[in-house]
């Protein structure tokens, strides 16, 4: 899943390092301020700058001073009482008439001392005064004092005391403000409700006390796990999860936007782990499991109350299957979250039992005709459901970290293939295996393949890696820095399905790549449509600029290959020859081929 939850674009970042949401700041609140004078306006706003305040709204003409706060709802009003047009008394009426404006704190200014205005104000209910002309230190203390006021109680109002995380009607509102049109923009968003097993027992045995300790300890294994960050006073949250508690042992977890349902099983699954050591508590080792339901937008509701009346029912169907898990509403999304983890745990041994296998697909020279190399693909011999093509299980193992393991495994088993036709057959194979962006990154990838060719005595000129564009394009300088490494060892490196990302030639340049295989997207559409035909002119030219060998991918008909071949392209692979076929196979398809040639 690339995009939402995956750890780029992801939200969620591996358990262990914790960051702390930032704590709400006073200079983050909006001071609004009414009066006639530009003069006065522009002196406070100094003097508040001065002072940290950033968000500073001036107001000259009272009549636009309720449109402007509603819209801006600003955290404090400053307000002039003698402007023409509009007074400040009717002002304050009207804002504390306003539902949204009501509980907002307003300083008013006076002009004197003047007792009887003071007396009105405040019974209209206004917070504090100033005299005018403005004191500065004044000014500034006041202002503080009344801010500090109001994130109290805003805090009082929003969060949960106990475990301060948001509280229920907070989190309602962020789910109405998620579901909103202009908000959801056709994305997925999942809603969660968590409740813990057995709470009762434990505040019945050891006391609220304990409860109440267990329940904080596990706010923050939550945060931890969900990362949530539940944002500043005012701001805007975007796509951050919101975590909240919605009361009693009841948690909730708002993700905002997902790709895919699996990303928030994903997450379940990383909430059960978190959740599973135990907590210490009044020197005690306490276990506590949660069951989690879990609800999706659109598929099982559109409306606040279905998603969290469903989320709640997929809760208990989850404590009905024996605590301890999540569940989603949906049946259908249920079964292929089943699915996924099912494949996960057989993947794991997949490797010990010898379950994976390479296939080999023949690289063809469009000069020569001859079989010039092969590309490695991967295929796992499932027991029960048979070939599974990579499709189904790469994207686990890439979420799952499996992924290192198995391309260690690639690696190894296409260097003892390459020495096995070279020694058994006499024949000698260039062949292409294909490189995670997992793989790349983690694990040492340049040991692995020093010591595989190493040990099969392969030579570096028989070996190509084939690394997807966009995976170059993701963090640039480490990336490059692998390159090159690989690179000295020998080997050679490929830019696989080339056109679908967004490289620069900048970058490429940088990079010590020899060959670029165009994407079958593009290979598809040739000869017939022309832009694609003017694509893949466009890419075999800049491939030659940059000294690169130039492949096509997933050529399947004669057509293609001919017009490949007239725009100058060097090689291609496509089931026109050949699917992906054993080892065997491909030594047999490959000796009939170029002995017809006459090698
Ligand atoms: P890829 O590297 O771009 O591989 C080409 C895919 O296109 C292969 O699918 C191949 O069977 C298919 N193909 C080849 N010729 C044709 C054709 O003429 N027409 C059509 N329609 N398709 C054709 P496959 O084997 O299912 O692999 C899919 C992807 O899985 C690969 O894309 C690669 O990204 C990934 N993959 C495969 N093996 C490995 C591996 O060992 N490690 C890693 N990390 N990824 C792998
Ligand atoms: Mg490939
Ligand atoms: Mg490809």
């Amino acid at each position: 899943m690339s995009q939402m939850y995956e750890p780029t674009n992801s939200a969620f970042a591996p358990l262990g390092d914790e960051i702390e949401p930032r704590e709400p700041q006073l200079s983050d609140v909006t001071v609004m301020m009414v009066d006639d004078e530009p003069m006065m306006t522009e002196v406070t706003q100094t003097y508040l700058e001065d002072a940290g305040y950033r968000l500073f709204l001036s107001v000259n003409d009272p009549r636009q001073a309720m449109e402007v706060a509603r819209t801006h709802r600003p955290g404090l009003i400053l307000l002039d009482l003698m402007m023409p047009g509009l007074n400040g008394f009717d002002l304050l009426t009207q804002i504390r008439a306003d539902d949204q404006l009501r509980y907002t704190p307003v300083i008013v200014l006076t002009a004197a001392s003047d007792p009887s205005s003071k007396l009105r104000a405040l019974e209209l209910g206004a917070t504090e005064f100033l005299s005018k002309p403005v004191d500065e230190s004044e000014l500034k203390i006041r202002v503080r004092n009344s801010l500090a006021f109001k994130v109290y109680q805003d805090r009082l109002a929003n969060d949960d005391p106990l475990t301060g995380l948001p509280n229920r009607r907070v989190f309602v509102e962020h789910l109405q403000d998620a579901l909103s049109p202009e908000e959801s923009g056709g994305h997925k968003l999942a809603l969660m409700h968590l409740n813990l097993d057995r709470f009762r027992q434990v505040n019945e045995t050891l006391g609220h006390g304990a409860g109440d300790t267990l329940l904080s300890a596990v706010a923050q294994r939550l945060r931890w796990a969900t990362r949530a960050d539940h944002g500043l006073i005012g701001n805007r949250l975007g796509d951050a999860p919101v975590l909240a508690r919605l009361g009693g042992d009841e948690f909730g977890l708002l993700m905002p936007q997902i790709e895919a349902p699996e990303a928030a099983g994903r997450v379940a699954r990383r909430i059960l782990r978190a959740l599973a050591k135990p907590f210490e508590i009044d020197g005690q080792d306490l276990f506590i499991t949660p069951s989690i339901g879990i609800s999706v937008h659109p598929d099982d509701g559109a409306d606040v109350a279905t998603l969290l009346r469903n989320a709640g029912v997929a809760m208990r169907h989850a404590k009905g299957g024996g605590r301890n898990g999540f569940q989603f509403y949906s049946e259908r999304i249920n079964n292929i979250s089943l699915e996924r983890l099912l494949l996960e745990t057989q993947l794991r041994r997949a490797i010990e039992r010898d379950e994976l296998v390479l296939h080999y697909q023949p690289k063809v020279s469009l000069s020569t005709g001859r079989i010039d190399g092969a590309e490695a693909l991967l295929r796992w011999q499932h027991p029960e459901l048979g070939l599974v093509p990579p499709a189904r299980f790469i994207p686990i193992a890439e979420e799952t970290g499996l992924i290192v393991e198995i391309g260690e495994w690639v690696v190894n088993e296409a260097c003892a293939q390459i020495a096995q036709w070279r020694d058994g057959l006499g024949v000698m194979v260039k062949v292409a295996v294909n490189i995670a962006r997992h793989g790349l990154v983690s694990g040492d990838l340049t040991a692995v393949v020093r010591s595989a060719m190493e040990r099969h005595a392969v030579a570096p000129s028989q070996l190509v890696l084939e690394l997807t564009e966009s995976m170059l394009m993701d963090r640039v300088e480490t990336t490059a820095a692998r390159l090159a490494e690989l690179r000295a060892l020998g080997v050679e490196l490929s830019i696989d399905d080339f056109g679908t990302g967004y490289s620069s030639m900048s970058y490429l340049k940088q990079f010590p790549v020899q060959e670029l295989k165009i994407d079958r997207s593009f290979v598809n559409g040739v000869p017939q449509e022309r832009t694609d035909a003017a694509i893949v002119r466009a890419l075999i030219v800049l491939g030659h600029s940059l000294d690169m060998h130039v492949v096509a991918e997933g050529v399947e008909t004669t057509e293609q290959r001919d017009a490949l071949q007239s725009l100058g392209c060097d090689s291609f692979q496509g089931f026109l020859v050949s699917r992906a076929v054993p080892p065997d196979e491909f030594a047999a398809r490959m000796r009939l081929n170029n002995s017809a040639l006459g090698r």
